[in-house]
């Protein structure tokens, strides 16, 4: 079984070739064996786990960003787009499909793709994979190279962290990442560009709400239908950046 198959089949932000220390976000301690077994019952049973494998996406996540591109319109040919925390990459090969002139996963690409993850990613071609952490400013040193003093079109970020349980200290490193996802943005985006973050229901989630609203001329909070139900991630969307001195500051 190739590793596509084992992500699908089990999930990638449940196992991924060892390090499941590391990506976890949905799982804590407490849960039972029951839960495991429920859990992988629903996920091979996933109608968007099957499409995935009968598209080439390496992960279902790919239908979340689908449905968010296609609601509000978000990719466009010759676009520079950025994606955060891409690995195992279903963001980055839909995008890559997306500024393909015939939509093939290979061949003519009219735009530019860049990504980041912490953990290694297959490459996906067209793609500018680093490798890394985004907090770390050597790691955000390589990716601004890439960039090569051109802004961003747009940014996507699927970055979650390690979910503890712990809900207080949970929202405060799901806040941190969406700030460094807001500060890049801010930085390396254009005006008039989107940026696409997930994020959680709960403490701290109206504090982002407003931060974008604080940020952008439009906000725009999205569930897709691929992300689910019993899951509080969700996701943000704001288009066109504010001037910074009409905001309240990051
Ligand atoms: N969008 C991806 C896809 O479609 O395949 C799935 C992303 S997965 C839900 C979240 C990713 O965020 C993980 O691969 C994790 O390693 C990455 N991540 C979390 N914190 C990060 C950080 N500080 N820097 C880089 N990547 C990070």
């Amino acid at each position: 079984m190739g590793v596509s198959a084992v992500v699908l089949a089990l999930g990638w932000c449940q196992l991924y070739l060892g390090h499941t220390r590391i990506i976890e976000p949905m799982k804590v301690k407490t849960q039972s064996k029951k839960v495991n077994k429920s859990w992988l019952n629903d996920h091979v049973n996933d109608p968007y786990v099957k499409l995935a494998q009968k598209e080439g996406y390496r992960a279902r996540a790919a239908y979340k960003l689908k449905e968010i591109d296609e609601t509000l319109g978000l990719v466009k040919p010759g676009q520079l787009i950025v994606d955060l925390g891409s690995a195992p990459g279903a963001w980055s090969q839909y995008l890559r499909r997306r500024l393909s002139p015939g939509g093939a996963a290979v061949g003519e690409l009219d735009g530019t793709l860049l990504a980041v993850d912490l953990l290694p990613m297959e490459p996906v071609e067209g793609v500018r994979f680093v490798h890394g952490d985004f907090t770390n400013p050597e790691v955000l040193a390589r990716l601004q190279a890439l960039l090569e003093g051109r802004l961003a079109d747009l940014v996507v970020s699927d970055m979650a962290p390690n979910l503890s349980g712990i809900e207080s200290s949970d929202a405060a490193r799901i806040e941190a990442l969406v700030e460094l996802a807001l500060d890049f943005a801010r930085h390396h985006m254009k005006a008039e560009g989107a940026l696409v973050v997930k994020l959680f229901h709960g403490s701290g989630y109206s504090q982002l709400v407003k931060l974008f609203k604080d940020n952008f001329r439009v906000v725009k909070p999205i569930k897709p239908k691929a992300s689910r139900d019993k899951s509080s991630e969700t996701f943000l969307v704001g288009r066109g950046l504010k001037p910074l001195k009409a905001q309240g500051g990051l």
